[in-house]
């Protein structure tokens, strides 16, 4: 299980973040109601309580979701170290800690940089990526400048929506610029990033730093560049940055959800030199795409999975590759938590709910107002805090469908029902899933419900 957290984790928070404080954890015991996890001290454990704790205890709950809520709770190893240092001066020594952290981080970034580069995720490799239809313009283009950067396309511009693909074609891109020379300096981040590292050095007077570094690279590739919309300074600083590589021959590549022409708020000057280049677009994957991509990734991760079953994951599935890849690890996960063999109807259980919200027929009001004329009471009372026994009930089962049928998260359910906290919601809808194992007529209930609104919503 622990395993299976710390995958799904690693998909939902940032590399450093994972490598800095999860790779240490250790899970000691799965009891009936907590997970308890190992840390080696309170620094630690602070941190990934504030950072981590509820994401962790979502996936946990999301992965046993059969087994009722559980809790997490943190132990710290005991050790003499550990004593001695938190004994001492505990708040002197977070202080510095907190002091020198931009500057050690800045070091961090530096000392990789002399080495040539930065920030590339390994996984990501044109070997790794499916071509179909969808994708084929965007991935020959991104090959083509990789086996000759700066001397065919430059820039690439790279657009289309999320999870298609965009960020792993660029980090491909620089795996393979390196592997060919890997004394060129390559360079990968979001325009977030661009935007933070420009704001760091002007706050600690390291311009020079920060276009010596920038400038002298012979591949930068900034994804999401969107998000400099409206940011002044740093369109000011990426266009003379862009300038620069340009006109020494370096190559430049960007990728965005939509076309340059399309990105609001924008420098015109900015604009054109987008268009420079070649721009191409990556859409939504065809179906052979998208079995092609289900089973190249059932087989990398040794998925036993059958060839029919593999057809009408995709075909139910047709948005995008991260949700592809999204179902098919829970998919997994149920196979594995229900012991038995991925088939159809295992995926059609998984995939009921899914089907009907990527109709788009279900939404939010929708199961909030099925709820409220079964139990006859009203929106207004539901989403109050009133604690009456029938509207509590009421409230709570509205809470366990939403969860169950939108997999809303339980922060954002809490925000429906006028701020709520995310425990409040767990407990409501663990009681829900507790009262329907116990009562076979409220079950019932619940299912009819369900139906409802599933299937009269159009
Ligand atoms: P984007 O940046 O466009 O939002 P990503 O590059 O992050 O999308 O892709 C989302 C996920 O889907 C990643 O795990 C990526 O490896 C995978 N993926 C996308 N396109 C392909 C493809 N053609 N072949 C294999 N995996 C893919
Ligand atoms: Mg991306």
């Amino acid at each position: 299980v622990w395993k299976r957290i710390l995958k799904i984790l690693k998909w939902n928070i940032n590399e450093t973040d994972y490598n800095s404080w999860m790779l240490n954890v250790k899970p000691i015991d799965l009891t009936e109601d907590k997970l308890i996890l190992e840390v080696d001290n309170k620094f630690i454990k602070d941190r990934i309580e504030s950072k981590f704790k509820e994401k962790i205890i979502e996936i946990l709950n999301e992965i046993l979701i059969l087994k009722g809520y559980k809790d997490l709770e943190f132990r710290i190893k005991e050790n003499e170290d550990n004593k001695l240092f938190f004994q001492k001066e505990e708040e002197p020594i977070k202080q510095e800690k907190k002091e020198s952290k931009q500057s050690k981080q800045y070091k961090i970034q530096q000392n990789l940089f002399s080495k040539g580069y930065y920030n590339l995720n390994d996984k990501y490799l044109f070997n790794n990526f499916i071509v179909g239809k969808s994708n084929e313009f965007a991935h020959a283009a991104s090959e083509a400048v990789a086996n000759a950067p700066g001397k065919v396309y430059n820039p690439l511009f790279i657009y289309g929506g999320v999870g298609l693909g965009k960020t792993h074609l660029m980090h491909a891109i620089g795996n393979s610029v390196l592997k060919n020379n890997s004394n060129k300096k390559v360079y990968y981040c979001s325009s977030e990033q661009f935007t933070n590292d420009l704001i760091n050095s002007l706050k600690n007077d390291k311009m020079m730093e920060f276009r010596s570094k920038y400038r002298k690279l012979d591949l930068l590739l900034i994804d999401d560049i969107q998000f400099i919309a409206g940011k002044d300074s740093t369109q000011e600083e990426f266009f003379h940055t862009f300038n620069e590589l340009h006109q020494a021959g370096k190559q430049i590549v960007l990728s965005s959800d939509r076309p340059p022409k399309e990105i609001d708020n924008v420098e015109k000057r900015l604009v054109s030199r987008f268009e420079w280049g070649l721009i191409a677009d990556i859409q939504q994957p065809d179906y052979e795409t998208r079995v092609a991509i289900l089973s190249k990734k059932a087989e990398m991760e040794n998925i036993k999975i059958s060839k029919e079953v593999l057809e009408f994951i995709a075909e139910t599935i047709n948005s995008n590759i991260r949700e592809l890849e999204g179902n098919l690890n829970r998919i997994v996960a149920k196979a594995s938590i229900l012991k038995k063999e991925i088939n159809i109807d295992l995926v059609k259980d998984v995939f009921y709910d899914v089907v009907k919200r990527n109709n788009k027929v279900v939404n939010k009001d929708k199961i909030i107002k099925v709820v409220s004329e079964y139990y006859e009471i009203s929106i207004e009372d539901m989403i109050s805090s009133k604690r009456k026994k029938d509207i509590a009930k009421s409230r709570q089962v509205a809470m366990y469908l939403l969860r169950d049928i939108l997999s809303e998260s339980f922060s954002a359910i809490g925000g429906i029902f006028g701020g709520k906290d995310h425990t409040t919601v767990m407990h409501s809808v663990s009681k829900i899933e507790k009262d329907m194992k116990e009562n076979k007529y409220f079950e019932k209930d619940i299912m009819s419900l369900k139906e409802k609104i599933l299937n009269n919503s159009n």
